[in-house]
């Protein structure tokens, strides 16, 4: 017999309870389980007033920016909505059925006031990273480094062409991206466009370094511990390589600062094997580069490589293949230099009438007159970090390195976060923030949801 639906919505007193409609295995009560913000109120104290009519609660306000972060939804406007009508959402956010959601213009007026002031992203980012070192998730042996593009929420029509003039002050795009940029030239007056900058975020850098078609956006730098992927730091810049590579001694200090954690190697790709980033990792801070040595000194022509000319590092000196040394100096100056380039280099040369004589000289320099080598002043950590990649330990690391890759897909496939929503530094920042608090809360419940690591190998044998 085909059954009919009897209208049952016009009952007045209902028995529910919130708790038993949120399933066991539900993503957010697993979130619920790591998340603790029971120094929030502490942290955001001074950034309220002590009179006045009471605020929405800080926490309340943290705790859908995560389901919003959690679920793709970034519109603050269409999250209020969700949060309004999903019944999990209301539990998490520790709502009653009956309890008014907050307009959503409460979350940019925090954003841009007490929040960016008690960088309170960053106090929640840091606590949840503490949380996942207490449940031993973080060993602090290995870290990995990379860097992601995110397009930027600007147009390219909305821009200045590189060598085109513009006014930056003009009042049309007194905008807060626009003053934040300005402040941080310093007072530098751009009067000719270098590059295409945006007019509605001028911070975001137009790049093809995709191969596609090039567009504004940004980096989010991720710095994670290769136990179990779980970041440890994030940071937000311009999308170019030197901006993502010092970013890599900004996160591994403030790592140290904050956690009081130093790793034993750092993992990284060729772009952050640069000789001032080897020497900074090997000299100052006595981490082993696990990173490609970023060399241009290769030859394709047939003639000998730089391998085939030995270093003394007594005598600093190379030997060439035909034994005849090759210095920095080869004649003696009445004033002593230090024959240091730019660039950090020093060239040490063959001499002439040694090369003019000798047999190799076609498998040498056919086109010169004489050979020179071209040795970094560095060249001691690359030479570590070249050593280091004949190793076994180096191929671990150089698996263990796609773990950051699979965080940056899982950010662009499932948090959905390819395209920003906020605009300036200060708003990836934010974003990129939100996005790492997220992905750490995510694995750190499904980790600790498997149990202690033997429980996990027994649960599997
Ligand atoms: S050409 Fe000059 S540098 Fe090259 S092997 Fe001969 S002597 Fe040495």
């Amino acid at each position: 017999m085909m059954g009919q639906q009897m209208g049952g919505q016009q009952r007045l007193f209902y028995s529910f309870n919130l708790e038993d409609h949120v399933p066991q295995g539900h993503l957010l009560r697993g979130i619920d389980a790591c998340l603790d913000l029971g120094g929030l109120r502490k942290h955001l104290a001074e950034h309220y007033s002590r009179t006045g009519r009471p605020s929405v609660d800080p926490a309340l306000m943290i705790r859908m920016l995560i389901i919003g972060y959690s679920y793709g939804i970034r519109s603050e406007r269409r999250l209020c909505e969700e949060v309004h009508l999903n019944l999990a959402y209301r539990w998490f956010c520790r709502l009653g059925l009956e309890d008014a959601i907050p307009d959503h213009s409460t979350f940019s007026k925090n954003r841009h006031g007490r929040f960016r002031e008690s960088d309170v992203f960053r106090w929640v980012f840091d606590e949840v990273v503490r949380r996942c070192m207490a449940a031993g998730l973080i060993k602090g042996e290995g870290f990995a480094v990379d860097a992601s593009l995110i397009a930027a929420n600007a147009s390219h029509q909305h821009s200045v062409q590189p060598g085109k003039t513009c006014d930056l002050g003009r009042s049309e795009i007194d905008t807060r991206p626009m003053r934040e940029y300005l402040a941080a030239l310093d007072g530098e007056v751009i009067a000719v466009a270098p590059r295409k900058i945006s007019l509605s975020d001028p911070h975001a850098r137009w790049t093809a370094a995709t191969g596609g078609i090039a567009f504004f956006a940004y980096s989010t730098n991720y710095l994670i511990d290769t136990t179990h992927g779980i970041i440890l730091d994030v940071e937000a810049t311009p999308a170019h390589r030197n901006a993502e590579v010092d970013s890599t001694k900004v996160m591994v200090d403030r790592v140290e600062e904050r956690f009081n954690l130093k790793p034993q190697r750092l993992i990284a790709n060729t772009a952050y094997g640069t000789a001032e980033m080897l020497n900074r990792m090997v000299e100052e801070k006595a981490i082993e580069p696990h990173v490609p040595v970023f060399d241009k000194t290769k030859r394709g022509d047939g003639t000998f490589e730089r391998d085939a000319f030995q270093w003394n590092e007594a005598a600093d000196e190379y030997r060439c293949p035909s034994g005849k040394p090759m210095r920095r100096e080869l004649r003696a100056y009445k004033k002593p230099r230090t024959h240091i380039t730019k660039a950090n280099t020093i060239i040490y040369r063959a001499r002439q009438s040694d090369c003019a004589n000798c047999a190799m000289k076609s498998q040498c320099c056919p086109n010169m007159n004489f050979r020179n080598i071209v040795r970094s002043v560095h060249e001691r950590a690359r030479d570590l970090a070249r050593q280091i990649a004949t190793t076994p330990a180096y191929e671990r690391s150089r698996c263990e390195r796609k773990k950051v890759e699979m965080l940056f897909a899982h950010l662009k496939s499932i948090l959905k976060l390819d395209r920003l929503r906020l605009r300036g530094l200060t708003g990836a920042t934010d974003e990129f923030t939100l996005a790492g608090i997220v992905q750490n809360l995510r694995r750190m419940a499904k980790l600790v949801s498997q149990g202690p690591p033997l429980d996990r190998i027994a649960a599997r044998a």
